[in-house]
């Protein structure tokens, strides 16, 4: 899969993989500007792309980006991530139940289910411990 990347993309990816944390675009922009990406358009075309194959997903509250830890990633349209309201710490959960679940709500009100974008937030462990 990652031998379909373009250059742009790779590099992208790089960034994700060096930082392991969530990323704002500008700030992608900002780390691959001296290796010749000059365009935020540039970056958010590399970001659909990531995207579309699993390998970064969207952190729509925080308008940012995350690289998936997953090999092979079920979470290609939808996502459920647990946010720490503390350090911002995120956590992807992949998990086919919620997908399961909402089906079944939709159903009940005449829809049909198509994908989910999840946020559950909360405090994580050493942030309680903290306090
Ligand atoms: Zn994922
Ligand atoms: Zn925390």
């Amino acid at each position: 899969m990652i031998e379909d990347l373009s250059h742009n993309e790779k590099l992208i990816l790089n960034v994700f993989k060096k930082s392991n944390k969530p990323l704002k675009a500008y700030q992608i922009l900002f780390q691959v500007q001296k290796k010749g990406i000059k365009s935020p358009t540039q970056v958010y075309r590399a970001l659909d792309k990531l995207q579309e194959i699993g390998k970064v997903h969207k952190i729509e509250s925080r308008n940012s980006y995350l690289i998936c830890n997953n090999t092979d990633c079920l979470n290609k349209s939808s996502v459920s991530f647990l946010i720490c309201n503390l350090c911002e710490k995120i956590v992807e959960i992949e998990d086919k139940l919620f997908s399961n679940h909402f089906s079944k709500i939709c159903e009940e009100f005449n829809r049909k289910y198509t994908q989910h974008n999840l946020e559950i937030f909360g405090t994580c462990i050493s942030c309680s411990e903290k306090k």
